[in-house]
């Protein structure tokens, strides 16, 4: 039994870390791959989190094209914030799709936000370990349901990543455990399927360097705010715990694959600190909307009354439901309003401006009206410094209009914008403007975040294709699939 493709897929997977322990000498295995392979760093779509970047690789096509920004976005026709399920968002053909109508068999377990219509010849698997027990795992054919549980009845984390105790060494080191039993039961899975099948393609996936990165990162990193060194001394360096586990995992993948399989490895975006000024954003786009002296909102004050009410440990798995309880109350704002924030990936702040013949009831026209509105919204935020640096809080305003072009601009925001993390050693936490004020916001539970980059090796006959962005990666995948006529 063979596999003639083997594509790796590592979400959240930092390629700088990786590097750093070849160097030191571990990860045989990654080395192996990296001195075998042509390495290519990708850069991710601008203001873009970790499932845009998957998913613009999915279907070989930027936001604009596929859509999605984030897990939750704003309706234009309701003004509310719905998960993206219960959103009128197009249909997707991701890539394997395409493979699979052309007779290929391909199997596909775990990519990060991907499209989950079965395949006529092989298997999808998708949220089989999750990041969040937002929705349920999906199994085509369904029987592999039954497979997967041979290996562990359920996801060792099913419950989720936000909602775990991670306030002493002792449940930092449970939750560090079972992170890792999740790449064991992957490697075995994964090595049986290609040794027991034949296939075009395989993609195995892991998602625990993007978990790991999300809620350990300050371990790893003496340099964080957040470092505490009794913690470190007892929990080991967790990042770096794992990549030797994938590492691990890809050596006796590679072995059950064989040496005539072409290998790919796909990964990012990378994971460095947490700093986002998003949990403040609400608050310093009402100011400069309607100025520091206007009163709250009814969003915010439903904001402070849901604070008062509800325990905080509550209020942790209540999250996603308040936040759309709350952005729905916002909405009979927002019809007045000229702009308001809309909930995206804590890497970058999402604006969306209420457009005339776009948004239901619009007050801004299109033109010259929304250019210095741009201007404006652009000047007000980055008029908010860190005091720990002085230097203003934003990196980058990524304007939509001119970074991306596609039929479903649309149902993106106006404008992205990167936070500066230059010389923060944590998040942002009381951020201060001459114009505007102060503005504080709360700590966050995540000590690290996604950085702009992601990485990709090909065999070495794919070097000349040079992939910049997460959708030049689709064709190379197509290419080195095509090569020979289906098995089935
Ligand atoms: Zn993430």
């Amino acid at each position: 039994m063979s596999v003639k493709t083997l594509l790796i897929g590592l979400d959240g997977a930092d390629h700088n870390l990786i590097d750093e322990m070849i160097t030191e000498g571990e990860l045989p295995n990654f080395k192996k791959l990296r001195d075998d392979l042509t390495t290519h760093e990708v850069e991710n779509d601008p203001g873009q989190g970790n499932g845009q970047f998957w998913t613009s690789v999915a279907i070989g096509g930027n936001p604009a094209h596929h859509g999605r920004y984030f897990y939750i976005q704003f309706n234009p026709k309701t003004y509310d914030i719905q998960m993206c399920d219960d959103l009128d968002l197009p249909i997707l053909t991701p890539f394997w799709k395409t493979l699979d109508d052309e007779g290929y068999s391909v199997s596909i377990v775990d990519w990060y936000k991907m499209p989950v219509s079965p395949l006529d010849n092989g298997v999808v698997m998708h949220r089989w370990f999750a990041h969040e027990p937002l929705t349920a795992s999906v199994f085509h054919p369904p029987e592999m349901g039954d497979v997967a549980a041979k290996y562990i009845e359920s996801d060792p984390i099913a419950e989720g990543f936000a909602s775990q105790p991670r306030d002493t060494a002792e449940k930092l080191q449970d939750f560090l455990d079972r992170l890792l039993q999740r790449i064991e039961i992957k490697q075995s899975f994964y090595s049986d399927q290609i040794r027991e099948k034949d296939w075009d393609l395989y993609i195995a996936c892991f998602g625990e360097a993007h978990n790991v990165g999300h809620y350990f990162i300050q371990l790893d990193d003496e340099g964080h705010a957040l470092h505490d060194p009794e913690i470190a001394q007892k929990v080991k360096a967790p990042l770096r715990q794992t990549y030797h586990r994938l590492d691990i995992a890809i050596g006796e993948m590679l072995d059950a694959a064989g040496d005539e399989a072409q290998i790919f490895v796909l990964g990012g975006p990378a994971m460095g600190r947490f700093v986002s000024a998003n949990g403040a954003l609400e608050e310093i786009c009402r100011r400069v909307d309607l100025g520091y002296e206007a009163p709250l909102s009814t969003a915010e004050t439903a904001k402070k009354t849901y604070h008062s009410l509800v325990p905080e440990t509550m209020r942790r798995r209540l999250g996603p439901l308040a936040r759309a309880v709350r952005r729905r109350l916002a909405g009979s704002d927002f019809k007045r309003r000229r702009f308001l924030c809309v909930p995206h990936n804590d890497n970058s702040g999402c604006i969306r401006i209420n457009l005339k013949g776009r948004e239901r009831f619009g007050t801004i026209s299109r033109g010259e009206e929304y250019d210095a509105l741009i201007t404006e919204i652009t000047e007000g935020v980055s008029s908010f410094i860190n005091p720990e640096t002085g230097r203003s809080i934003v990196k980058r305003v990524v304007n939509v209009d001119k970074e991306f072009t596609g039929p479903n601009r649309d149902l993106l925001p106006d404008l992205f914008i990167e936070w500066d993390k230059t010389e923060t050693s944590g998040n942002f936490s009381t951020l201060i403007s001459e114009k505007f004020g102060e503005v504080s916001q709360p700590a966050h539970s995540r000590t690290g975040d996604h950085e702009p980059f992601g990485f990709f090796w090909t065999p070495r006959e794919f070097a000349t294709d040079e992939p910049d962005r997460p959708a030049d990666i689709t064709p190379i995948i197509l290419k080195a699939a095509r090569q020979s006529p289906p098995l089935g």
